[in-house]
């Protein structure tokens, strides 16, 4: 619903463009109503306007501290016009609504960035009136407009002026979202200021200003190394049990390597509905398999490569059962931490009474990861650079086995196209350059993390060892060269997976049907670096 401004109040530390949007304002018939500094500009533009302590009947105070903090301006911006109560109580106090709030605040931050700023400056400069009227105008956004930055004025103008000084409801509502972001952001500035010189350094070891958006859940003992001091925070608005937000059953606290690398290993197990298990190290996955048992399915992601297992994480997208539990608690395998949507009574007593864990082996119950799916709208990457962030949207869910397209005379059996599947899924977790071999829904060489892609495809050929015979192989990016299809030709892999869109790909198709091997591009590419 549109909303006809008849009565705005503007405070504005930032003077421009004021009065271009006063005189709008003023053009409409718009009654305007000021602070000391705001009301001298305007009516030094010739704009009628009136002094707020002509409307409160109370004179601002205490060097500027107490202007607007008034019952006449909060009623006039709080009471809603749909209730007749809230009216007609507005009446009885002859409170008059106002339909706009033009406030932007005092400069909090630059004051701040000043070289020689006292303390007393800075505190002087945290506005209490400004966003005690932004966030009350805001929460009656049915009723009144808010403009919290000179930056906007130039669209307000045109669609005052087309709505013949009106505005519409869904610019009210996105004005009150920008300004409550606003206001967030405002006061986490204050509360980074207030933690920086108001506390001892070791109460909190992580910037103050990730408080007001996450919650501090725990301090950790230390980050990736031990002078690192670090901490974890849970997200707002997080419902389901995530890693962050999952129970610890047993063991040791969750370190920040252990907190990092379950988050990867639910994320991977997470791709597969049937019963899958995988094998984290250092961020990657050293196993991973599917099977129609959980048992086979844990079996297979260790023995993929049980040396580098050793010590890692596992996850589970089932409740772990007495069987699974057994295998896992066999021979000389040490896992450091076991995640899954639960363990059942005996899987958890056999878990923990195993002599060479019992005390240390960590069980984590998470959510039901069949049905929860991340939220695309909330999850984001986030990483610091220096100075700033990167931001995306978290690499899910692009990828679709039917836009695959063969490359090769042969076009890969429906066998292989499983396993590649499969390959391909697990390779999206695998740090660049990616390489995966996988044979019977198991993973049986990784390469990870080098800088050329065909030391990757060597590392993966010798981890496979004599298992890489009619294996499959999955590659994140594109192939630059054909010595990659000759080293996994010569191996004895039978089928490759790849984006594709090298200028050289005419060159690796040749190379693959010289061995007889089927290639499908994906057209999809996974870095993750
Ligand atoms: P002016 O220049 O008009 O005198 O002051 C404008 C500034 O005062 C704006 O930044 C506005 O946010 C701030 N302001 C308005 N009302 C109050 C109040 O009651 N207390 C404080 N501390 N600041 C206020």
């Amino acid at each position: 619903m549109r909303i006809r401004i008849r009565r705005a109040l503007l405070s504005v530390s930032d003077k421009s463009g004021l009065i271009d949007l006063a005189k709008v304002l003023a053009g409409f018939g718009v009654e305007l109503i000021s602070t000391g500094g705001t009301r001298k500009a305007l009516a030094e533009a010739g704009l009628a306007v009136k002094d707020i302590s002509e409307v409160t009947g109370f004179p601002e105070m205490l060097d500027g501290r107490v202007k607007t903090l008034h019952p006449i301006v909060y009623a006039g911006l709080l009471a809603r016009r749909d209730l007749p109560e809230h009216m007609k109580t507005i009446a009885d106090h002859q409170i008059q609504p106002i339909d706009m709030v033009v406030v932007n605040l005092y400069p909090f931050a630059s004051t701040l960035a000043k070289p020689n700023a006292t303390t007393e400056e800075c505190i002087e400069n945290i506005d209490i009136g400004g966003p005690t009227m932004l966030r009350a105008a805001c929460k009656n956004f049915e009723s009144v407009a808010v403009i919290p930055d000179p930056e906007l004025y130039p669209k307000i103008i045109e669609e005052l002026k087309a709505n013949d000084g009106a505005l519409e409801l869904e610019t009210r509502q996105s004005l009150a979202a920008i300004t409550f972001e606003r206001t967030a952001r405002y006061d986490a500035a204050i509360a980074d200021y207030f933690h920086r010189n108001f506390q001892k350094p070791s109460e909190e070891p992580i910037p103050a200003l990730m408080a007001p958006f996450y919650k501090l859940k725990s301090t950790l003992r230390y980050g990736e190394n031990p002078h690192q001091p670090a901490a974890v925070y849970i997200a707002p608005g997080i419902k389901h049990a995530c890693v962050v937000q999952g129970q610890q059953l047993h063991g040791k606290e969750l370190s920040y390597n252990n907190v990092l690398d379950a988050d990867s290993a639910l994320n991977l197990v997470r791709e597969f509905s049937e019963p899958a298990a995988v094998v984290i190290k250092h961020n990657n996955p050293c196993g991973a398999a599917i099977a129609s048992q959980l048992t086979e399915a844990f079996a297979n992601a260790y023995d993929g490569d049980p040396q580098s297992a050793f010590g890692g994480i596992i996850a589970f997208n089932r409740v772990v059962d007495k069987q699974t539990a057994e295998i896992m608690a066999t021979g000389q395998r040490f896992l450091e931490c076991i995640v899954a949507p639960g363990f059942d009574d005996e899987a958890f007593q056999i878990l923990t009474t195993k002599p060479t864990w019992k005390k240390n082996v960590r069980l984590l119950a998470v959510c039901d990861l069949m049905a929860h799916r991340p939220d695309p709208k909330v999850d984001f990457d986030f990483r610091r650079v220096d100075g700033g962030l990167l931001v995306q949207a978290q690499d899910r869910d692009a990828d679709d086995l039917a836009t695959w397209v063969p490359q090769t005379k042969r076009r890969g059996s429906d066998a292989e196209l499983k396993e590649l599947w499969f390959a391909w899924r697990v390779c999206k977790h695998v740090k660049s350059n990616a390489i995966v071999l996988a044979k019977n829904g198991m993973v049986i060489g990784v390469g990870a993390g080098q800088m050329s892609r065909v030391d990757s495809v060597q590392i993966s050929i010798r981890k496979a060892g004599d298992r890489v015979r009619g294996s499959v192989l999955a590659s994140d990016a594109f192939f630059p060269f054909r010595d990659n299809v000759d080293a996994a030709a010569a191996a004895g892999v039978r089928a490759i997976v790849q984006p594709g869109g090298s200028t050289r790909d005419q060159e690796s198709i040749d190379a693959c049907n010289e061995h007889d091997l089927a290639m499908l591009f994906t057209g999809i590419r996974h870095f993750r670096h």
